[in-house]
């Protein structure tokens, strides 16, 4: 039994199979369907056999006024789902005004998990998935650009960006001279048939890319791992002078912790430099 509500519903992004049942279920029971794109999703609708249903459009634009016509169909007791062209609405696509004035109104919104180009991603990146920073399009004028990239520098967590196959060199490149040797996945035709993963550091992905021009097309996710301190690099001298401080009154882990935290330097090099002082002592 579906309530009356309005639904968040996410729509497969390439392959047509990866809808779910309860997806399938709301799609089939609204009464009225809120598309990003009208004629686009009724490709989609046609398939799961979804033919005659109320449908109006949703986007950037006119979100905000769609608000009023969603309410008053919840508040007859009906079921309004909203989907957009490929994934879950809201994630660099529209919703998020329409949400906001909706549950500020007391109209039920639920929210389907579904496919999600950026979680996706992220899963086949084999990149480290205990935090990570969804970060959307990148900008595309050149200072902003830089800016953003700059901003993940040293960042400690993965990284998830939406890319266009238009922008994806130049991306690389300013990363690359940020960063050569930071690891990256680039996910390509996530669910369709060509499908590619290119996991490797950034200049390799940069020369990988200029021999296999073709494949600079299609729909790209790009994952950015963590920063990591290259073995050569030497701790920095505040980071020594604060641990050696530290080293006396502290049991060495928590020494390390906390000197970790104040410089960001990485816990395993401060721990092999407290050891080293501990065996010249
Ligand atoms: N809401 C969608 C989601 O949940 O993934 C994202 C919409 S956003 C407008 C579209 C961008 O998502 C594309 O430009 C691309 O960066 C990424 N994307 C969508 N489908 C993809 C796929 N099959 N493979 C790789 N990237 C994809």
């Amino acid at each position: 039994m579906i309530e009356s509500a309005l639904y968040l519903v996410p729509t497969p992004i390439g392959n047509l199979d990866d809808i779910t049942l309860r997806a399938i279920e709301v799609l089939k029971s609204a009464t009225l369907i809120a598309a990003e794109d009208t004629r686009h999703s009724k490709i989609l609708l046609t398939k799961l056999g979804i033919g005659a249903v109320k449908m109006i459009s949703c986007n950037d634009h006119n979100e905000a006024e769609r608000a009023d016509i969603i309410a008053t169909e919840v508040a007859a007791g009906g079921i309004v789902a909203l989907i957009s062209d490929a994934g879950t609405p809201m994630i660099s696509d529209p919703g998020y005004k329409l949400t906001a004035t909706l549950t500020q109104r007391g109209v039920k919104v639920i929210a389907l998990p579904g496919p999600c180009a950026a979680i996706t991603a992220l899963c086949a990146a084999a990149l480290p998935t205990d935090k990570f920073l969804f970060m959307g399009f990148l900008p595309v004028k050149d200072k902003e650009l830089t800016e953003k990239l700059q901003s993940i520098a040293h960042s400690t967590t993965t990284t998830v960006f939406y890319e266009s196959p238009r922008r994806i060199m130049t991306t690389l490149a300013k990363l690359k001279a940020i960063d050569p040797e930071r690891k990256v996945a680039l996910c390509r035709e996530l669910t369709k048939t060509f499908e590619s993963i290119y996991r490797m550091t950034v200049s390799e992905l940069i020369t990988y890319l200029e021999e296999h021009s073709d494949e600079v097309r299609g729909e790209f996710v790009l994952v950015v791992g963590p920063y990591e301190q290259a073995q050569s690099e030497e701790l920095s001298a505040k980071a020594k002078e604060a641990l050696t401080k530290l080293l006396p009154a502290l049991k060495v882990k928590e020494a390390c912790a906390l000197v970790a935290d104040l410089t960001g330097e990485s816990r395993n090099r401060l721990y092999d430099y407290a050891l080293t002082l501990k065996n010249q002592s």
